[in-house]
């Protein structure tokens, strides 16, 4: 071996990434929104292969810094309106510094009381911003996708269980068959975890022209079977921004035995707004909930929270018993309420970003987000030949521009022009152009500078 050296000071590597994260982030409000690289190009930039001895921590994150930079899509722009996407508030973006820093593996309660505090604080206030029942528990996951999977297994395992079956000892064959019902607009994300979960493809409940839920359609579904059901719920489509008529399925679907999942994974926070809180009216009769921080709430990526009303179930469905992890009797560790065991303290930057803002701050937060989508449902419903398809109760607005090409095209010059961005979808027969306003920096004036660029990429569209 020659002598290679690891520099041991964190120092320097941490003011390099402070001064390259400082250059990133004061391009937050009008950076242009596109990456100008391709993979390709920043794979070169990077160095294509490993060197026999490595450069010192300085030089590794520059170079990381000018070669990834340009690949970057500038997601936290106030007129960033892609998929559904929250930027991330400094507080919370510096909170998930310290939890890299402090780096625990935030597994066991008595081992790491620290960030097990400030996530189990994190967890209760959201339970109690919600209106959700005091009991319930939040476990924190990479995102809505495995809150929502959280929340499938616990109900997979407890439907079986009130049938006689124990699925942790006999598995699934042989087993009753598990209703899994859902709307016909579900996210994608509850597909996957029927199919994680072993329930195969969900039973399809007819969806309004707003894509919620038809009750009538649940009844019916439900009075055609019996046995071991879950019923799943949506709080935010990600096309309307619409809410299934919570209070009544969740009533419907307790009168038929069914365990009920929300996946609430933007729209959840609607209900931490005491002006749009009727939005999700009933919800904290259901049994499980998922949702995101990383969306509404505006914490970096990743973070999600899967709720859980019974404790008891959740832990019956994800701890781990083994003996090298010591049992404690004063309550849960954070690995009894997540599919991992090994893991970030990632609640951590929850609790910094709710400190802040209090209970008002996220109530304005909801509302500045709705607010500023109803200006630019207002702004684009100026421009000529434009349909607005959805009714905006949210934050969801989908667009059509005449032909489903001239829409494809508006998208696409949008999205070069750089001063905003939209994501394209397809939503009931027609390609549409949809905005999401989930930045904590949007507001209705950047509202207002986004319909400004969807007019100015209008007069470049033949
Ligand atoms: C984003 C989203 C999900 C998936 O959440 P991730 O955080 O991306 O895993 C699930 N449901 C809905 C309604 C969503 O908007």
């Amino acid at each position: 071996m020659t002598g290679v050296s690891v520099d041991d000071s964190f120092g320097p590597a941490l003011g390099e990434a402070s001064r390259l994260a400082e250059r990133w982030l004061d391009g937050v409000r009008d950076g242009s929104i596109p990456a100008t690289a391709t993979i390709d190009q920043v794979k070169d930039a990077l160095g294509r292969s490993i060197q026999d001895r490595g450069d010192d921590a300085t030089t590794v994150l520059r170079r990381m810094g000018d070669a990834i930079e340009p690949g970057l899509l500038r997601m936290h722009s106030p007129r960033f309106h892609g998929w559904v996407i929250g930027g991330a508030h400094p507080v919370a973006l510096a909170a998930d510094w310290l939890v890299s820093a402090w780096d625990q593996n935030a597994t066991l309660r008595t081992v790491t009381p620290g960030v097990v505090a400030a996530e189990e604080l994190a967890g209760e206030w959201i339970v109690e911003l919600l209106g959700l029942p005091p009991a319930a528990e939040a476990g924190f996951v990479t995102g809505a996708t495995m809150a929502n999977f959280v929340g499938i297994v616990t109900a997979r395992d407890h439907v079986l269980r009130e049938a006689g079956w124990d699925v942790a000892a006999d598995g699934l064959s042989g087993g009753p068959r598990v209703r899994f019902v859902a709307g016909a607009e579900r996210h994608g994300s509850l597909d996957e975890a029927g199919r994680f979960a072993g329930l195969g493809a969900a039973q399809l409940v007819d969806a309004d022209d707003e894509g919620r839920m038809r009750v009538d359609a649940l009844r019916e579904t439900l009075a055609e079977g019996d046995g071991p059901t879950i019923v799943c719920l949506q709080a935010g489509n990600v096309h309307s921004g619409a809410f299934d008529p919570i209070a009544d399925a969740v009533e419907v679907a307790h009168a038929a035995g069914a365990w009920v999942h929300i996946d609430g994974a933007f729209g959840l926070w609607a209900a931490a707004s005491p002006r749009l809180r009727h939005l999700t009216e009933g919800m904290a009769a259901a049994d499980s909930w998922a949702t995101d921080a990383h969306k509404t709430l505006n914490v970096p990526y990743d973070c999600g929270i899967a709720i859980v009303a019974h404790p008891e179930l959740l832990h019956a469905s994800f701890a781990q018993h083994a003996a090298y992890l010591t049992a404690t009797e004063v309550g849960s560790d954070p690995n009894d309420r997540v599919p991992e065991l090994s893991r970030r303290a990632r609640g951590v930057p929850a609790y910094a970003a709710l400190a802040q803002l209090g209970r008002h701050g996220v109530a304005e937060l909801v509302e500045r987000l709705a607010d500023a989508a109803d200006e630019l449902r207002a702004r684009l419903s100026e421009l000529p030949e434009v349909r607005i398809l959805n009714d905006v109760v949210f934050t969801q607005v989908c667009a059509t521009f005449g032909s489903d090409e001239r829409t494809r095209a508006v998208t696409g010059e949008l999205a070069r022009d750089g001063v905003a961005f939209g994501s394209p979808s397809h939503w009931h027969g027609r390609d549409v152009l949809r905005f999401s306003v989930s930045n904590w920096l949007t507001d209705r004036a950047e509202a207002r500078r986004t319909a400004a660029a969807v007019a100015d990429a209008l007069t470049r569209i033949p």
